[in-house]
């Protein structure tokens, strides 16, 4: 029989799968001996068992029973008792955190009898009563799908009437009040009473948790952080403690080191009488943590005991939500807390100087992702800026962008091509799509660890919060800033700095961030360009990790790049070579027409008059590539575009004559020509049509003029005492006879020109894998093959059948929504088919040449995913574009060591 429910006592923090990430750590501190209120965990098994079938399975409420008595014997508490119950927590928990995703009920087992019990159990019928209306409140919106404005209306209008300034002005008489005017909305809205049974309160919760791992922001924010859809959560059911007990009594969120900067120290926010959905809601702002420690010392002591016990077991910087009930501490979640980009670099050299991990492990602890943010422009020091207001600073960057106050403006705007600065009161879960589709979000409310703060720093996205000076009117369409009694309308340019929290007027030019000086300049320009010993610190950081990883890499790195101003920065950036040189980039602009003369000549000579005129162009293309990468490969593709792309598009040619002809304008016999070749060469798929060595093998002399260009480009830079490195790569190759016949031309041809000069050259010639034969028979293509680069584009184009051009905007949303993948193949490789080809086609290379050397060049070579899996199948380097070099490299190394890890 399979087992659904774990209590704290059997899991551990390896067990995230099934009990998902904030039960595992519950577990795990469990086991360290911290005070966590009593409880379980329901499985992620049991969710998608429910998800299925839309019913929970029969053996699940069994186990909860036995579960849930366990937990009343050990409190000594009935759940819902009327005289004194227990009260329990329901709350979500995935394997990834998915913060304010999906639900959570507090306060379960309250009724209309046990609040009088809890009333009298805690002498504080207040909190009794205001526990209960907060129970109904969340039941209402999250279990009985309650428009939850009913419920804040009738609390603000309370609030209003009464001219309270918030929560806490409230009577007991008002909550009661309140309850009834709850229970009401309840009635009217579902047509049933609010549930008075605990248990069924509770049963309903848990499904309720359940359904909510699909609703629409959830799925939103899984897509946008690479969570598979057919996790399922997992629901932890807790004993309640309270932080809304009283004076004595609070709820905090803190870090063990500054999740902005890294720093190490107290990093917190704290709330007195309160209960913690009001911590993460942003809706009063909170105390810091000095604060507690003026208020409760021994609570603090215990706590910052506590924050170095964790650091000290993860080993890393850790996030922690508790709560105070009455001068007691309790724990109620830890997990390594979410970081900025910055702060994860700063963390993970910090941890190496304290020697709690090793440089190894720091390379691990940083993403490529994490690398590419920091690579973003910041705001220019020097321009002139206007100060609006300023927030606190919560996830760093530089935004510049109209002002919107809701997810439709967002969408709206940002599919129009405007960059958007999302303006909030205070943001929660449904604002997803307007984060995500946002450069920046500012909210007038709310601290550093609100929903906004959060969800923001995990995306990586520019955020201000709690910039307390605006009034954001969303009705009227405002922004108000009432330091300087001005008013912004919506579309108004403004710029946020998340770095300064920092809020300007119209456009601020940005320029290079630090890392990315240090990246292409050195660690010394780095260094200077770093304003503040934070910077520097950082810059030394990535130095440091970057550093380890390159010594660390299998994987060489090289860029994609065909022309020298790319290949002078991809080599800035560490790139090791050139891996694909796209030659077909070369003919467009003027040398079209030559290409065009190509195609239309009617005899050789004809054809050759255009060869010729191309040979020095090409030539000088390639001795302005092979001196920027001096000394290092380029691998020079030879021309491979669908035909079409040289010549005009049929639909528009055929009515620019017939207009011509209706006005009677003449029609040239060149005119005549050119569409007579558009017809004749139109194909109805011509990626997959007339190209790479098929053309090269239609036109005679197409590839011989380009290999002539590279052997002489070679020789040239040979003569300029360079040290050129080309290799000719044949693209779309499927048989070896095809490659046969190209190697044999061009090999005489490098002889010839070798012959001419008297300068030996050895021009290695390969080919691309990119069509699934190409993989199956590549034993048979090594034969003919100096090396391999895995074209994965066309490969999961032709694998999948899938038109590279068209497929993502046509069906993929739906794909995504069916799960039938989480992530474009276009973009992370499709590990089980496409991948397979491409170990395939290593494996079977080697088998005839065991040294051959093996690339990859499509887009996939910069996917950090994708770089782990062609580390594991034997790849000696990926290429990518060149500003994804530096990810690549750090990739590169995390691949190295944790694929070492598993191997092991
Ligand atoms: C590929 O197919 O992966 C590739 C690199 O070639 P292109 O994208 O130019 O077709
Ligand atoms: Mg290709």
């Amino acid at each position: 029989m399979t087992k659904y429910v774990y209590s704290f006592l059997e899991g551990n923090r390896d067990m995230k799968d099934l009990l998902g990430g904030k039960g595992a750590n519950l577990a795990e501190m469990v086991h360290l001996g911290l005070p966590v209120p009593p409880g379980f965990t329901i499985t992620t098994e049991a969710c998608r068992a429910y998800l299925e079938a839309g019913e929970t399975p029969e053996t699940l409420d069994v186990e909860v029973t036995a579960h849930l008595r366990k937990v009343e014997a050990d409190m000594g508490k009935q759940l819902g008792d009327p005289t004194d119950p227990l009260l329990v927590s329901v709350r979500s928990g995935a394997k990834f955190s998915m913060p304010g995703m999906m639900e959570t009920v507090l306060n379960i087992g309250l009724n209309d009898q046990s609040v009088e019990g809890l009333a009298q159990q805690s002498g504080n019928d207040r909190f009794a009563w205001d526990s209960y209306r907060r129970l109904i409140q969340m039941f209402g919106k999250t279990v009985l799908d309650i428009d939850g404005d009913l419920f804040a209306d009738a609390l603000h209008g309370l609030q209003q009437k009464n001219n309270y300034s918030g929560d806490l002005d409230m009577t007991t008489e008002d909550l009661k009040a309140l309850v009834v005017e709850y229970k009401q909305i309840v009635k009217d809205a579902t047509g049933e009473d609010f549930p008075q049974d605990p248990r069924k309160q509770m049963d309903l919760a848990v499904e309720a948790v359940f359904r909510s791992w699909n609703t629409d922001r959830a799925r939103i924010y899984r897509r946008r952080e690479r969570i598979p859809h057919d996790l399922g959560t997992a629901v932890n059911i807790c004993t309640m403690v309270f932080g809304n007990m009283g004076d004595t009594s609070g709820t905090g969120v803190c870090f063990t080191r500054d999740p902005s900067t890294g720093h190490s120290g107290v990093y917190g926010d704290y709330l007195v009488n309160a209960q913690g959905e009001d911590v993460v809601a942003g809706i009063r702002n909170t105390l810091s943590l000095a604060d507690l420690q003026r208020l409760d010392s021994t609570s603090y002591d215990e706590l910052r005991a506590i924050m170095t016990k964790l650091e000290t077991h993860y080993r890393d910087l850790c996030d922690i939500e508790f709560t105070i009930q009455q001068g007691k501490l309790w724990m109620l979640q830890t997990r390594v807390g979410k970081r900025t980009p910055a702060a994860a670099f700063r963390v993970a050299a910090q941890l190496v100087d304290e020697r709690l991990i090793t440089t190894d492990e720091a390379v691990t602890r940083v993403t490529g992702e994490q690398l590419t943010s920091l690579l973003f422009p910041q705001f220019d020091r020097d321009a002139h800026k206007t100060v609006l207001t300023r927030g606190m600073p919560a996830s760093p960057g530089a935004a510049v962008g109209e002002i919107v106050l809701n997810n439709q403006q967002a969408l709206e705007r940002t599919q129009a091509g405007a960059s958007v600065i999302l303006v909030r009161r205070e943001t929660n879960p449904d604002d997803l799509a307007g984060m995500v589709a946002a450069a920046g979000v500012l909210t007038a409310r709310g601290g550093k660890t609100s929903h906004a703060a959060v969800v923001a720093r995990g995306m990586g996205r520019c955020c201000v919060v709690g910039a307390e000076d605006l009034i954001v009117d969303e009705a009227a369409g405002t922004v108000h800033v009432k330091s300087i009694n001005r008013t912004f309308t919506a579309g108004t340019v403004i710029a946020i700095d998340g770095t300064s929290g920092q809020v300007f007027e119209g456009d601020v030019p940005v320029v290079d961030s630090p890392v990315m000086t240090y990246i292409s300049h050195g660690l010394e320009a780095g260094l200077a360009a770093s304003i503040d010993e934070d910077t520097q610190e950082l810059v030394k950081a990535v130095d440091r990790i970057l550093t380890h990883a390159d010594s660390k890499r299998r994987l060489d790195v090289r860029a994609n790049a065909d022309n020298p101003e790319d290949a002078e920065r991809a080599r800035d950036f560490g790139a090791q070579g050139i891996g694909l040189c796209r030659t077909e980039h070369m003919f467009l602009g003027d040398r079209r027409k030559l290409i065009e003369a190509v195609i239309l000549a009617d005899t050789d000579d004809e054809r050759q008059e255009a060869f010729d005129a191309l040979v020095p162009l090409q030539t000088s293309d390639f001795v302005g590539i092979f001196s920027a990468m001096d000394g290092l490969p380029v691998t020079v593709r030879l021309i491979d575009p669908p035909l079409h792309e040289f010549l005009p598009d049929l639909t528009e040619l055929t009515a620019q004559l017939a207009v011509k002809e209706a006005t009677g304008e003449e029609v040239t016999a060149h005119d005549r020509k050119i569409l007579a070749a558009v017809r004749a060469n139109h194909e109805q798929n011509p990626m997959l049509g007339l190209r790479g060595v098929r053309l090269g093998l239609k036109i005679p002399g197409l590839f011989q003029l380009q290999i002539r260009a590279i052997a002489e480009a070679c020789l040239e830079c040979k003569r300029q005492g360079l040290d050129p490195r080309p290799e000719i790569m044949v693209p779309l190759i499927g048989s070896v006879r095809e490659l046969q016949i190209v190697r044999d031309e061009a090999e005489q041809i490098i002889a010839e020109v070798s012959q001419a000069s008297g300068v030996e050259l050895s021009l290695p010639i390969g080919n691309m894998i990119e069509l699934p034969r190409a993989a199956m028979t590549a034993e048979d293509i090594a034969e003919e093959s100096d090396f391999f680069s895995f074209g994965t584009n066309d490969l999961t184009q032709t694998t999948w059948g899938f038109s590279r051009d068209d497929v993502e905007a046509s069906f993929f949303n739906e794909y995504f929504d069916n799960a039938i993948f989480g992530v474009s193949p276009f973009e992370t490789i499709d590990m089980h088919g496409v991948g397979q080809l491409v170990e395939l086609g290593v494996q079977k290379g080697r088998s005839t040449k065991p040294d051959l050397h093996c690339g990859v060049c499509g887009e996939h070579g910069g996917d950090p995913l994708s770089i782990h899996f062609f580390d594991s199948v034997g790849i000696d380097y990926v290429s990518c574009s060149p500003f994804r070099v530096p990810v690549a490299r750090l990739e590169a190394g995390r691949a190295a060591i944790s694929n070492d890890v598993t191997n092991a």
